[in-house]
């Protein structure tokens, strides 16, 4: 077999100040690396810099230097701290040119909204000299792409996107990726991406580990855990990569398959919300330390209209005993995180509501709370329905605060996952 050239290396510059003063978390390099990984491509640097075209020009020109592709995100918006523009002309030596067609485009999308543009917007109409604008759907910053000649070297592209994630994407998607595919005709790239729930991520690892180990040139995994779930992610590139994805899935169900609630899009509220409505059966929770989270998980699928009902934020005690009927004697002999609390929330919550099945969940987030046989993280859930007798899980979880309350969620759904594939 001839050896596989190394997949093209694409650099990434996030400009903002906020990403650098601990106010803005990057999501571009995560979103960006996993569709270019997709895509037989390979993210091989990231440079974060502040809202200042020096900064910038010198960080487009070292990585104009490296590698076969540059994405600039971020700073294309219409105040005085936007300064892509500038800060890529500079590094290209080219000036900015102002396009009447893209301002008459720009103030289109105003009119439409019935708002008058602010003058600053026609900054948002300069192009680099030479660059092509990318219609940005979801927002008024267009894009703008620049394919620089380099004699004896195949063409560089560098494309400038919109810092916002929800305008990022689908201008990357939609204007960016099929060039960078065309421009280096990846022989075949494919990827796997199956989700895990119910198993930690080292766990996970261990016993990936006889897949994990054939990684090398053409074929390597990542395995990554966040929010109650682990992902894994294989990607293959070069000849007959759709053969070898199809060969670790195979393989990787043969050895974490129990654990797999779904594949690709596949959310554990979207798998749930499949298993309900396939099974014609309705939901309502009853939350405590969740306080909506779950709720907020489970209507976030779309279409989950069709078998969510509703729920109660049964934080306080009151709530509990009034609305859920949760009994007094329960609540003073057992306290509110119990087993018996939990049990009473579901049964309470579906005759409530009228539901076939209730999810109810009650525990102790902290950070203060927790007691003598009741630490922060001991969470309860309940899961009712029909014709079964009340399932109740005792958690002991990990974290802060949030953490606690995130898997909480989290846990909860992996219980309604699998009592509702059973
Ligand atoms: P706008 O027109 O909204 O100003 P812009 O292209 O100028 O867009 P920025 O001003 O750099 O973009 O960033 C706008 C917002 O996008 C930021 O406040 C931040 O919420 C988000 N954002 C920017 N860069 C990133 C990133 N790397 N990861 C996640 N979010 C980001
Ligand atoms: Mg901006």
């Amino acid at each position: 077999m001839p050896a596989l050239k190394p997949p093209p290396a694409i650099e990434l510059i996030c400009v903002g100040a906020e990403l650098l003063d601990g106010h803005g978390d990057d999501s571009h390099r995560g979103a960006l690396a996993l569709r270019l990984r997709a895509a037989g491509l390979r993210l091989a640097r990231e440079t974060i810099v502040p809202d200042d075209p020096e900064a910038l020009e010198g960080a487009v020109r070292a990585a104009l230097g490296r590698c076969d592709d540059l994405l600039v995100c971020g700073g294309l918006g219409p105040t005085f701290d936007d300064i892509t523009r500038e800060g890529v002309a500079r590094a290209l030596g080219r000036d900015l040119v102002f396009s009447p067609r893209l301002y008459a485009g720009i103030r289109r999308k105003f009119a439409r909204l019935k708002v008058r543009p602010p003058r600053e917007n026609r900054r948002q109409a300069f192009l680099v000299r030479g660059a092509e604008p990318l219609a940005n759907r979801a927002g008024s910053a267009p894009g703008q792409l620049i394919v620089l000649k380099r004699p004896g070297d195949a063409p560089q592209t560098v494309a400038l996107l919109p810092g916002p994630p929800r305008e990022m994407a689908p201008m990357f998607d939609a204007e960016v990726m099929p060039r960078l595919k065309r421009a280096h005709g990846v022989p075949g790239a494919a990827v796997l991406s199956l989700h895990l729930c119910g198993l930690p991520e080292s766990a996970a690892d261990e016993k990936l580990r006889p897949l994990t180990r054939r990684a090398g040139p053409g074929l390597d995994f990542t395995i990554l855990s966040g929010a109650g779930q682990v992902d894994f992610h294989a990607f293959a590139s070069g000849p007959g990569a759709r053969g070898r994805i199809a060969r670790c899935r195979r393989q990787a169900l043969r050895l974490v398959g129990g654990h797999v609630f779904g594949e690709g899009p596949a959310t554990l509220e979207s798998t749930v919300g499949a298993l309900l409505l396939r099974r014609r059966l309705t939901l309502a929770v009853a939350e405590s330390c969740t306080a909506g989270l779950l709720g907020g998980r489970l209507t976030s699928a779309p279409g989950s209209s069709a078998y969510f009902l509703g729920g109660v934020l049964a934080y306080h005690d009151s709530v509990k005993r009034g609305l859920l009927g949760v009994r007094p004697e329960t609540l003073s002999r057992e306290g509110a995180v119990s087993a018996g609390s939990a049990r009473e929330m579901a049964e309470g919550v579906r005759r409530l509501v009228g539901a076939d099945l209730a999810l109810a969940v009650t525990g102790i987030a902290g950070p203060s709370g927790g007691g003598p046989g009741k630490p922060v993280g001991l969470v309860f859930a309940a899961l009712a329905g029909p014709g079964r007798a009340v399932l109740v899980r005792r958690w002991l979880l990990s974290g802060d605060r949030e953490a606690v309350r995130q898997r909480a969620a989290a846990a909860a759904l992996r219980l309604l996952w699998k009592r509702l594939r059973s």
